[in-house]
């Protein structure tokens, strides 16, 4: 079963992406966990290319090009062996990503993303769970949470207004694989939301 945690920057994936795997596992689940952009060695090498330095290095539909290579890889390396050993695959964030980030965020170049996963993808996961939350909080949490040289997209309020509402968009667009989840309230009851509607999913 491949599992995957979408949301703005700062909604609490990472966490609940962890908490999860833990409480699979608790229950006698196989389970990987894996994240994007990354994943497999060759695409953490991708995402180090595309997220470190010069935002401005890549075009945007080259940036397309090198999200999509990466995820080929994640997906041929490590998501389908685990799958087809029976495990169950968390990953932090997939696909939906770049539907958002480089479909909305330089123009609209959905039809490009779209085309690209037909093409070297194809792949949807079985379950994604929406974190979703006001952008003010999601900022405010990733900015304290920022430590490393990656580069950090500060999209600003509007942007991440754009975002938030185009994740709930594509929850619609998917709505047999999505399930949206109050990312406002205490990592705990987050957690519990998302330990449950996994297991029912799992059942
Ligand atoms: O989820 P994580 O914090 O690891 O994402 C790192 C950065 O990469 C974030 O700033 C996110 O907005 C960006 N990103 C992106 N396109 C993707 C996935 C992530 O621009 N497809």
């Amino acid at each position: 079963c491949f599992i995957t945690f979408e949301g703005i920057d700062g909604s609490g994936k990472s966490t609940q992406a962890r908490r999860l795997a833990d409480a699979l596992r608790a229950e006698g689940y196989d389970v990987v966990l894996t994240r994007e952009p990354g994943g497999s060695p060759g695409a953490e090498e991708i995402r180090s290319l595309v997220l470190e330095g010069d935002p401005d290095r890549w075009s945007a539909e080259t940036e397309i090009l090198l999200f999509t290579a990466a995820r080929r890889d994640h997906l041929e390396r490590t998501i389908l062996p685990a799958l087809a050993q029976g495990k169950v695959v968390i990953c932090d964030r997939f696909a939906d990503s770049t539907r958002m980030y480089q479909g909305l965020s330089r123009g609209d170049l959905r039809g490009i993303v779209d085309q690209l996963h037909a093409l070297m993808i194809g792949r949807e996961p079985d379950l994604t769970l929406l974190i979703d939350m006001d952008p003010a909080l999601g900022l405010t949490r990733a900015k304290a949470r920022q430590t490393s040289e990656e580069r950090f997209e500060d999209f600003g309020q509007a942007l991440q207004e754009q975002m938030r509402r185009g994740f709930l968009n594509l929850a619609n667009e998917f709505s047999d694989r999505f399930r949206v989840i109050d990312g406002g309230r205490s990592p705990e009851e987050v957690a519990l939301d998302v330990t449950r509607i996994a297991l029912e999913h799992l059942a």
